[in-house]
């Protein structure tokens, strides 16, 4: 029983074969001691011995008591005085929070760059990023710094870090999870999801945190059906629709390539593929970017370094503030905060926010039209796999467009996975992602499942020298 191997550990092995959580923790934290710094997926941890089954937190998530800071200075120190609904919900399930990871400050980001704690490597290649912004998230787990943990997506933070890190990353549907004890980016986009070695601990994990929420009044009521039942191994008679707009020529040739074969495996087991049409996924970047920077401006009002975390010094409260905000918030922050205030402002509301709310409808339709048709989307998660560390770093629309094919689900409000389907001939992982309809999850995790029983790449695990 003392033998078991850490980083290749999965929650529900651990239930499985009733390992000692105890000694779960202690080889974790040895493990921790030996590759953390140099993958640098952790921010904080508390020294208090708790015991339970242990849970990587985004530093984005209340834990009470427990440092929870955005990886921003401006809540450096900041302690929650409360849970968010997901923790108090996993200490119902004796799953303890072991640790805070990093993150791009305040979820803005797609490589985990933008923390103001230091960038997080991803254990493929540690020259590379682990993506983000839940960048921490994905490297801990990959790398068996964490069994499991949880993420955040606005936009693709979940998902596009754990296609970077070759892991197993789910945003479930808008309102399937309480957003309360989140602290907001944009709060019509955010998702809570897990980020896991495979996927029956994301279906396990889901069933944990899901469910209706009164303190979250975006949160659905709708009943939260068993996800570890949809654990079967056929996709017999599935249809899964291919949308053209997501395969041109922008799309890294070996990840088209593997998303192709995943699609005729498949096939080959029995599921129904289709071509069909999103006609309005190019505007993705530009709608969301409207969307989720208007939302941001609003949220991050409430930093103002009187409420939370760090004050600085000012001749009057005015000065106070504007210091606050000028020395706590990063350069990424301080763009979207303009950005955002731009497209909210008297005289352009109506030419960019109002229109891009339009335009967010017209690619709900898009989805709503295709899954009349079919039960699930596969497309690439990113349109190529981790990039260097400092590579987009100086030219942020690069770093936009790495988005665009996670967040459109975000826009449309339906659930989807990435999850591993390959490796690039660098060594590098790939992610496929699987798209449903609004509360059908239950669809994914049959499709994911079924293609993880027929392939070994979850099973690969970098090693990190
Ligand atoms: N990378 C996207 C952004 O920078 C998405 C972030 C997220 O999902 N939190 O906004």
């Amino acid at each position: 029983m003392e033998n078991f191997d850490i980083t290749n550990l999965t929650a529900h092995e651990i239930l499985e074969k009733k390992l000692d959580t105890a000694l779960v923790c202690k080889k974790l934290k040895e493990h921790i001691s030996q590759v953390d710094n140099k993958v640098k997926a952790y921010i904080s941890f508390e020294d208090t011995q708790k015991n339970g089954l242990p849970i990587a937190i985004k530093d984005n998530i209340c834990v009470k008591g427990e440092l929870t800071t955005c990886a921003s200075k401006i809540l450096q120190g900041f302690r929650p005085p409360y849970n968010a609904t997901v923790i108090e919900k996993l200490a119902k399930a004796n799953i303890i929070p072991f640790g805070k990871v990093n993150m791009d400050e305040f979820a803005f980001g797609s490589s985990c760059e933008n923390s103001c704690y230091f960038p997080t490597h991803n254990p493929w290649d540690l020259e590379r990023v682990p993506g983000g912004s839940s960048g921490g998230s994905a490297a801990a787990v990959a790398s068996g710094l964490a069994i499991w943990a949880l993420g955040s997506d606005t936009g693709g933070s979940i998902r596009q870090p754990a296609s970077f890190c070759g892991v197993v990353g789910l945003k479930p549907t808008y309102g399937r999870v309480s957003r309360f004890g989140l602290i907001a980016f944009a709060s019509s986009l955010d998702q809570i999801g897990p980020i896991t070695k495979d996927v029956a601990d994301a279906a396990l994990l889901l069933n944990v945190i899901s469910g209706y929420d009164p303190n979250d009044s975006t949160s659905a009521n709708i009943a939260v059906e068993d996800f570890t039942k949809s654990l079967v191994n056929n996709v017999e008679g599935i249809r899964i629709g291919i949308p053209k707009e997501y395969f041109l020529p922008g799309i890294d040739t070996e990840v088209k390539k593997n998303i192709f074969e995943a699609i005729e495996l498949l096939r080959k087991k029995g599921a129904i593929i289709k071509d069909i049409n999103l006609p309005h996924t190019e505007y993705a970047v530009e709608i969301y970017y409207i969307i989720a920077t208007a939302e941001a401006s609003s949220n991050l009002g409430r930093f103002d370094g009187v409420r939370f975390g760090k004050q600085a010094e000012g001749k009057s409260m005015i000065e106070m503030v504007a210091n606050t905000r000028g020395l706590g918030f990063g350069n990424e922050v301080k763009r979207r905060i303009f950005l955002g205030t731009f497209v909210l402002s008297h005289g352009y509301y109506d030419a960019y926010y109002k229109n891009a709310l339009k335009a967010r409808t017209l690619v709900k339709n898009d989805f709503d039209k295709a899954f009349d048709e079919v039960d699930c989307i596969i497309t690439p998660t990113s349109p190529t796999p981790a990039f260097r560390i400092g590579e987009k770093l100086n030219d942020p629309l690069s770093m936009y467009l790495s988005d665009i094919c996670t967040i459109n689900v975000n826009l449309a409000g339906i659930p989807a996975m990435s999850l591993p389907c390959g490796f690039t001939k660098q060594g590098l992982p790939i992610g496929l992602q699987i798209m449903a309809k609004a509360f059908n999850e239950e669809v994914i995790f049959k499709t994911a499942y079924s293609y993880e029983q027929s392939t070994t790449w979850h099973k690969q695990k970098p090693k990190i020298e």
